[in-house]
Protein backbone atom coordinates (compact mmCIF):
# COMPACT_ATOMS: atom_id res chain seq x y z
CA UNK A 1 0.00 0.00 0.00
CA UNK A 2 1.43 3.46 -0.59
CA UNK A 3 1.77 6.11 1.81
CA UNK A 4 0.04 9.46 1.76
CA UNK A 5 3.63 10.95 2.23
CA UNK A 6 6.21 11.99 -0.64
CA UNK A 7 9.37 10.96 0.71
CA UNK A 8 11.78 13.90 2.20
CA UNK A 9 14.80 13.49 -0.69
CA UNK A 10 16.76 16.82 0.43
CA UNK A 11 20.51 17.50 0.26
CA UNK A 12 22.22 18.20 2.99
CA UNK A 13 21.88 22.01 1.50
CA UNK A 14 17.83 21.80 1.82
CA UNK A 15 16.40 22.32 5.09
CA UNK A 16 15.06 18.90 7.00
CA UNK A 17 11.36 19.02 7.34
CA UNK A 18 9.72 18.26 10.76
CA UNK A 19 7.62 15.57 9.01
CA UNK A 20 6.93 14.04 5.60
CA UNK A 21 5.17 16.38 2.79
CA UNK A 22 1.55 15.31 3.74
CA UNK A 23 0.92 14.38 -0.61
CA UNK A 24 -2.93 15.52 0.31
CA UNK A 25 -3.12 18.49 1.01
CA UNK A 26 -4.48 20.57 -1.60
CA UNK A 27 -2.23 23.52 -2.45
CA UNK A 28 -4.57 25.46 -4.99
CA UNK A 29 -3.47 25.44 -7.80
CA UNK A 30 -6.85 25.22 -9.43
CA UNK A 31 -5.55 22.82 -12.15
CA UNK A 32 -8.86 20.47 -10.94
CA UNK A 33 -11.00 23.22 -11.52
CA UNK A 34 -9.98 24.29 -14.60
CA UNK A 35 -9.72 20.74 -16.07
CA UNK A 36 -13.06 19.48 -15.37
CA UNK A 37 -16.99 20.83 -15.44
CA UNK A 38 -19.02 20.02 -12.63
CA UNK A 39 -22.56 18.15 -12.50
CA UNK A 40 -25.13 19.48 -9.96
CA UNK A 41 -28.36 18.29 -8.71
CA UNK A 42 -31.48 20.17 -8.19
CA UNK A 43 -30.72 20.45 -4.41
CA UNK A 44 -27.12 21.60 -5.03
CA UNK A 45 -27.94 23.97 -7.82
CA UNK A 46 -31.04 25.58 -5.42
CA UNK A 47 -28.84 25.98 -2.55
CA UNK A 48 -26.63 27.78 -5.10
CA UNK A 49 -28.84 30.31 -6.18
CA UNK A 50 -30.19 31.39 -2.70
CA UNK A 51 -26.84 31.89 -1.81
CA UNK A 52 -25.63 33.91 -4.54
CA UNK A 53 -29.20 35.75 -4.30
CA UNK A 54 -30.54 35.31 -7.62
CA UNK A 55 -33.62 33.11 -8.85
CA UNK A 56 -32.97 29.10 -9.92
CA UNK A 57 -33.90 30.36 -13.49
CA UNK A 58 -31.29 33.03 -13.23
CA UNK A 59 -28.49 30.79 -11.87
CA UNK A 60 -29.25 28.32 -14.86
CA UNK A 61 -28.65 31.32 -17.43
CA UNK A 62 -25.97 32.30 -16.03
CA UNK A 63 -23.77 29.04 -15.02
CA UNK A 64 -25.67 26.44 -17.02
CA UNK A 65 -23.52 24.34 -19.65
CA UNK A 66 -26.31 24.35 -22.56
CA UNK A 67 -24.99 21.40 -23.81
CA UNK A 68 -25.97 19.33 -21.00
CA UNK A 69 -29.41 17.33 -21.82
CA UNK A 70 -32.29 17.56 -19.64
CA UNK A 71 -33.20 19.82 -16.53
CA UNK A 72 -32.94 17.26 -13.76
CA UNK A 73 -28.87 18.16 -13.34
CA UNK A 74 -26.81 20.93 -14.25
CA UNK A 75 -23.62 21.49 -15.94
CA UNK A 76 -21.35 24.33 -14.78
CA UNK A 77 -20.47 26.17 -17.52
CA UNK A 78 -16.61 26.97 -17.72
CA UNK A 79 -15.60 30.97 -17.44
CA UNK A 80 -11.64 31.85 -19.18
CA UNK A 81 -11.47 28.48 -18.71
CA UNK A 82 -12.50 27.89 -15.33
CA UNK A 83 -15.04 26.82 -13.02
CA UNK A 84 -17.20 30.33 -12.73
CA UNK A 85 -16.54 29.88 -8.86
CA UNK A 86 -12.81 29.89 -9.23
CA UNK A 87 -11.47 33.06 -7.90
CA UNK A 88 -7.69 33.89 -8.49
CA UNK A 89 -6.21 35.37 -5.43
CA UNK A 90 -2.26 36.42 -6.51
CA UNK A 91 -1.91 32.49 -7.92
CA UNK A 92 -3.61 31.23 -5.09
CA UNK A 93 -6.75 29.69 -6.70
CA UNK A 94 -9.75 29.44 -4.28
CA UNK A 95 -13.26 28.15 -4.08
CA UNK A 96 -15.75 31.00 -3.99
CA UNK A 97 -18.37 29.09 -2.72
CA UNK A 98 -16.41 26.51 -0.48
CA UNK A 99 -19.27 25.90 2.10
CA UNK A 100 -21.50 25.00 -0.51
CA UNK A 101 -19.62 23.69 -3.15
CA UNK A 102 -21.16 20.39 -5.01
CA UNK A 103 -20.98 16.57 -4.38
CA UNK A 104 -18.29 15.74 -7.14
CA UNK A 105 -16.12 18.40 -5.62
CA UNK A 106 -16.47 17.43 -1.86
CA UNK A 107 -15.31 13.90 -3.45
CA UNK A 108 -12.53 15.16 -5.41
CA UNK A 109 -9.08 14.77 -3.27
CA UNK A 110 -5.99 16.47 -3.57
CA UNK A 111 -3.23 13.81 -4.15
CA UNK A 112 0.92 14.32 -5.66
CA UNK A 113 0.06 11.17 -7.76
CA UNK A 114 -2.89 12.82 -9.63
CA UNK A 115 -2.25 14.33 -13.16
CA UNK A 116 -4.09 17.10 -12.39
CA UNK A 117 -1.81 17.92 -8.97
CA UNK A 118 1.44 17.38 -10.28
CA UNK A 119 0.08 19.65 -13.47
CA UNK A 120 -0.10 22.55 -11.16
CA UNK A 121 2.69 21.65 -9.04
CA UNK A 122 4.78 22.19 -12.28
CA UNK A 123 2.67 25.47 -13.64
CA UNK A 124 2.50 27.16 -10.26
CA UNK A 125 5.85 25.55 -8.27
CA UNK A 126 8.30 24.45 -11.64
CA UNK A 127 8.58 21.54 -9.97
CA UNK A 128 7.89 17.89 -10.28
CA UNK A 129 7.60 14.58 -8.32
CA UNK A 130 9.94 11.88 -9.63
CA UNK A 131 8.43 7.98 -9.71
CA UNK A 132 9.91 7.61 -6.13
CA UNK A 133 8.26 10.33 -4.52
CA UNK A 134 11.03 13.17 -4.21
CA UNK A 135 10.87 16.63 -5.20
CA UNK A 136 12.41 17.87 -7.75
CA UNK A 137 13.13 21.32 -9.37
CA UNK A 138 15.59 24.40 -8.26
CA UNK A 139 16.56 24.52 -4.02
CA UNK A 140 14.70 27.62 -3.90
CA UNK A 141 11.69 26.50 -5.58
CA UNK A 142 11.73 23.20 -3.24
CA UNK A 143 12.04 25.72 -0.01
CA UNK A 144 9.40 27.83 -0.86
CA UNK A 145 6.78 25.18 -1.78
CA UNK A 146 7.67 23.56 1.53
CA UNK A 147 7.01 26.88 2.69
CA UNK A 148 3.50 27.56 1.85
CA UNK A 149 2.92 23.81 2.05
CA UNK A 150 3.69 23.72 5.91
CA UNK A 151 1.58 27.20 6.34
CA UNK A 152 -1.62 25.30 4.51
CA UNK A 153 -1.26 21.97 6.14
CA UNK A 154 -1.63 24.49 9.80
CA UNK A 155 -4.89 26.09 8.37
CA UNK A 156 -6.43 22.88 7.98
CA UNK A 157 -9.64 22.79 5.07
S1 LIG B 1 -17.31 24.75 -7.29
FE1 LIG B 1 -15.40 25.36 -6.32
S2 LIG B 1 -14.26 23.44 -6.01
FE2 LIG B 1 -15.91 23.03 -7.50
S3 LIG B 1 -14.97 23.29 -9.53
FE3 LIG B 1 -15.90 25.26 -8.93
S4 LIG B 1 -14.24 26.42 -7.95
FE4 LIG B 1 -13.61 24.27 -8.01
S1 LIG C 1 -5.20 19.95 -8.81
FE1 LIG C 1 -4.77 19.11 -6.77
S2 LIG C 1 -3.55 20.65 -5.69
FE2 LIG C 1 -4.48 21.64 -7.49
S3 LIG C 1 -6.38 22.59 -6.72
FE3 LIG C 1 -6.91 20.55 -7.50
S4 LIG C 1 -6.75 19.17 -5.73
FE4 LIG C 1 -5.69 21.07 -5.19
Amino acid sequence: MSSPYAKSCYNTLMPIPAQPLDTSVCFRCGECCKRYQVLLDAAEANRLSEHLGISLADFRTRYADPRWPGSDKLLLRQSSGACPFLHNSNKEFLCTVHKLKPGPCREWAADLSKPECKRGLKSQWELTVDNTGCLQGASGDIRAFLEYHARLSGEGD
